[in-house]
């Protein structure tokens, strides 16, 4: 069972288009209440789920929310890669934790404190 996978555009996103998103907010970062400067055009929708390199899936962001957003969204791609492995039965197999033994061994006398020759 494998999944589809998405197509991804290539990351580059054209001068022009950067001037334009950073413009927009004049060149402060797109996250409601930050006052810093944007210096970095983030895709919304990373490319990686399927985002596209259109002006309706950038933002201007600071050096520290793209940062943050990157950081985050590395977990999840992460976690989409183990998904992703299990589905696909390349992930690397785990022995199984031996059970801890319930009680005493098969066969073997319990020991009492009179019965023992
Ligand atoms: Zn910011």
């Amino acid at each position: 069972m494998t999944r589809e996978r998405i197509p991804i555009e290539p990351r580059r996103v054209s001068p022009g288009t950067r001037a334009k998103i950073l413009a927009a907010t004049d060149h402060v970062c797109a996250r409601p209440g930050c006052p810093e400067r944007a210096t970095d055009v983030d895709h919304i929708l990373p490319l990686w789920l399927g985002g596209s390199n259109k002006e309706k899936n950038l933002e201007g962001l600071c050096p520290a929310h793209h940062a943050a957003k990157t950081k985050a969204e590395a977990s999840l791609r992460a976690k989409a890669k183990r998904i992703e492995a299990r589905e696909n039965g390349t992930r690397r197999e785990r022995k199984p934790i031996p059970s801890r033994p319930g009680g005493w061994p098969k066969g073997r006398k319990i020991p009492t404190r009179a019965g023992s020759k």
